[in-house]
């Protein structure tokens, strides 16, 4: 299929990557330098890259990201055609996700949410998981797209609830991370070996992906990003928006975010956002060094 993917940071350029290398024909475009991928031509503009392309993919940022490479004055919506398929793999607001989509649905596209979990490490291994918001007939037919990218596509429901879902399950992610963490500090105070911890958490009911994932970093005290903590922090705030949209009530969220707020002061925006645990370990008295 001919593809315009715009956005190549930690998640879009492996993903790209593989697209080109599973024999589609990509054209890809970036804000800013690293715009070359092998294999793939290299746009001007968004609206360059999609001019022939039966399918626009999008991983960038945020949702001001998305609506900057849709609708600005190069932007990709300059060259839509009827029956052309936007797919947003970038982590975005429900609501925003619904008024972009009706606005390009009003030119005879298709918008389907796909927005991913798996990390930097499941994009490089073509082990991403999609979790998609869209029609049966949009979803059906970017499939081949999905498998050069990913293991598994989860097709939640209409436009919107892959995005949903996306944020309620990163929500989790947050909190389990730091349950984690506050387990960790608590513990390394009272003397135990971190270690141990782990061993223990593995072994029991606790146990958990986010753990798996981040333990060993943690315990290199390597916070290079995986996932950023500015864009959790950036999910931290669509979850909080949209419960407020919604009259929902997320208290522990609310705490979380805090925590993101201070470490961000700290100046720790791009490592990953298991360096939060840095500032309890501050707090607590045990050093907290990030690197
Ligand atoms: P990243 O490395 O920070 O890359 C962000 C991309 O968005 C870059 O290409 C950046 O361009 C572009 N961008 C940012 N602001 C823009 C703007 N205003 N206009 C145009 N382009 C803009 O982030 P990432 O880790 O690849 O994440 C991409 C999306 O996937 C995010 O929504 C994130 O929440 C989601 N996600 C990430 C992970 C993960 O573990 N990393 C996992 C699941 C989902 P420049 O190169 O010019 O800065």
């Amino acid at each position: 299929m001919k593809i315009a993917f715009l956005g190549l940071g930690i998640m879009g350029r492996p993903m790209a990557s593989k697209l080109a290398a599973a024999g589609h024909e990509v054209s890809v475009w970036n804000r800013s330098a690293r715009q070359h991928v092998d294999g793939a031509t290299t746009a001007v503009s968004p609206a360059d890259a999609a001019k022939d392309a039966e399918v626009v993919w999008m991983c960038v940022a945020d949702t001001a990201a998305v609506e900057r490479v849709l609708f600005a004055e190069d932007g990709a919506e300059q060259s839509l055609r009827e029956g052309m398929i936007i797919a947003d793999s970038s982590t975005i607001s429900p609501s925003a996700t619904l008024r972009f989509a009706e606005r390009v649905n009003a030119r005879g596209v298709h918008w389907v949410d796909a927005p991913v979990t798996g990390s930097k490490i499941g994009a490089e291994n073509g082990q991403l998981i999609f979790i998609v918001g869209g029609s049966n007939e949009a979803v059906e037919a970017l499939q081949p797209l999905f498998k050069a990218m990913g293991k598994l596509v989860i097709h939640i429901g209409e436009t919107g609830k892959g995005q949903a879902a996306k944020i309620s399950m990163n929500l989790m992610i947050a909190l389990i991370y730091e349950g984690f963490a506050e387990a960790w500090v608590l513990s390394s105070k009272l003397g135990v070996d971190p270690h141990k911890l782990i061993e223990l958490i593995q072994a029991s009911m606790v146990r958990s992906g986010v753990v798996d994932y981040k333990a060993p970093f943690v315990l290199r005290r390597d916070y290079s990003p995986n996932f950023p903590l500015r864009l959790m922090h950036k999910d931290i705030h669509i979850m909080l928006d949209t419960a407020k949209e919604n009259r929902v009530k997320l208290p522990a969220l609310e705490t979380v975010d805090e925590i993101y707020e201070l470490s961000s002061e700290e100046g720790w925006d791009d490592l990953d956002f298991a360096a939060t645990l840095g500032l309890l370990e501050k707090w607590a008295g045990l050093g907290g060094q990030s690197k």
